[in-house]
């Protein structure tokens, strides 16, 4: 599904023509794709709809820095108001856990994950912040779930409270306050009791606990995969418990996370943490440019034409393209590169930013090739003539031991330039012939 959205992106790039800036038809034909990728990401109409109204009003009229396409440009506009958008204000992972005992409270669906998250948690308050934990089950109609807190305690060594059968959610949830009160703990960890819908009797119970436990923090626990039922669930809880972060778990799954964006866009609330696994320690603090990279499907074309806006010189890079595109590669092009691979971070780092190269740059580790060696490599090219340069096919023995000479090394040196530049040439030829245009311009454009 990715590769697709690359690609498709990729022919919006072709079809753009270079200007000095975004016009409004470059600005509505690049949307028209990224409103596309919103969709399948999940993220609900509406919102996709005003978010891409809001991003053409941007862009429409943007200067297109001269070394990416206005294809490109659009897709970075795109990113960083995604990234601004899901970030919120706030910092991502942290809890409001100040004033001992400070209670959390844990709503949501049942098999959301809530459980596990609460593990998760309490797991990393203990050992990131060295904080005191102590977590209650208040799912009084699963006895299994609270079994299943328990023994997720044990593993990760947090105390529960212990298992009174009988009680009712409220009175549970006074008895973690005493508890935590008198055992000295910084935090204790209310896991609420789910259900496969939200129904009225879930909410009450949820708003009764919340009302006795006064919680500093109440988490909505939310399956990254559900996509628009997501939204649904979040508007609900937010408007009768309140809600002060979400956790979406399940984004180590195909989803591509558009729920986090329409529950961003329809309660207001951040994200706090995601969910990365079953493990207890799979829970990381929520990045925005991650999940905005997911949901277009082509976050390392962001960094690429940050990187391109940084170091590319356009003209020459250009020129260059068109001659790889004809597969006339010769030393020039090649020393160019080479020096353009200086300075975006070697070749590997380069190419592994480009969808579908991850494979080239294996051929290029395999071939032998590192940054020390950029270097011997530039110093034997500048040892050539300039026919040679143009030229490779010239180089005979006798021509071989001068340049290799010239630059202070030897001719078998000189001979695995020659065979790696042949391979690349070969490589760019094929690329050309199976239409990876679009892909090349994005690296050298
Ligand atoms: P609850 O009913 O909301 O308490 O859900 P549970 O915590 O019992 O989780 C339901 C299932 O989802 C369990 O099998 C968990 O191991 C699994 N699970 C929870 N969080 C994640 C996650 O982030 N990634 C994956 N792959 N599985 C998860």
């Amino acid at each position: 599904m990715f590769e697709n959205l690359s690609e498709r992106l990729g022919g919006v790039f072709d079809r753009l023509t270079k200007a000095g800036a975004l016009s409004e038809d470059d600005v509505k034909t690049a949307l028209r794709e990224v409103r596309t990728a919103l969709l399948e990401a999940d993220v609900s109409l509406p919102v996709a709809r005003d978010f891409i109204k809001a991003v053409q009003k941007k862009a429409t009229g943007a200067s297109v820095t001269k070394s990416v396409t206005p294809g490109q440009q659009v897709v970075k506009i795109v990113h960083d108001e995604l990234v601004a958008f899901l970030a919120g204000e706030g910092e991502p992972g942290k809890l409001k856990v100040d004033n001992p005992p400070a209670p959390i409270l844990m709503v949501g669906l049942q098999g959301s994950g809530k459980t596990t998250t609460t593990a998760k948690l309490a797991k990393r308050l203990k050992e990131r912040e060295g904080k005191r934990v102590l977590m209650a089950s208040l799912d009084v109609n699963r006895p299994a779930a609270m079994e299943q807190l328990a023994i997720l305690g044990q593993q990760i060594g947090v105390d529960t409270l212990p298992i009174v059968k009988g009680e009712d959610p409220v009175t549970i949830a006074k008895r973690a306050k005493t508890q935590a009160g008198l055992g000295g703990y910084d935090v204790y960890l209310l896991d609420t009791a789910g259900r496969l819908h939200i129904d009225q009797e879930l909410i009450a119970q949820a708003a009764a606990v919340r009302d006795v436990a006064n919680p500093r923090e109440t988490l909505l626990v939310v399956d990254g995969l559900t996509g628009q039922d997501a939204v649904n669930v979040a508007t609900e809880f937010d408007d009768k418990i309140g809600v002060t972060g979400v956790v979406l778990t399940r984004m180590d799954g195909d989803g591509r996370g558009g729920a986090a964006l329409s529950m961003r866009a329809v309660t207001g609330k951040p994200i706090k943490f995601v969910g990365l696994g079953e493990k207890t320690d799979a829970l990381e603090e929520f990045h925005p440019e991650r999940v905005a990279g997911r949901i277009l499907g082509m976050g390392d074309i962001v960094s690429l034409v940050e990187k391109a806006q940084q170091t590319l010189e356009a003209e020459q890079a250009e020129r260059m393209m068109k001659r790889m595109m004809k597969g006339q590669f010769n030393m020039n092009d090649l020393k160019s590169q080479l020096e353009q691979m200086q300075k975006m971070g070697g070749m590997q780092g380069m190419m592994s930013m480009m969808p579908g190269m991850g494979k080239m740059a294996k051929q290029v580790q395999e071939s032998g090739m590192d940054d020390s060696i950029i270097k011997r490599q530039i110093a034997l090219i500048n040892s050539m003539t300039k026919q040679e340069r143009a030229n490779p096919g010239l180089l005979q023995a006798s021509r071989k031991k001068r340049i290799a000479k010239g630059a202070g090394l030897e001719v078998s040196e000189l001979n695995k330039l020659l065979k790696m530049h042949r391979q690349m040439a070969d490589v760019m030829k094929k690329i050309s012939q199976k239409g990876g245009k679009s892909m090349l311009k994005q690296a050298v454009s």
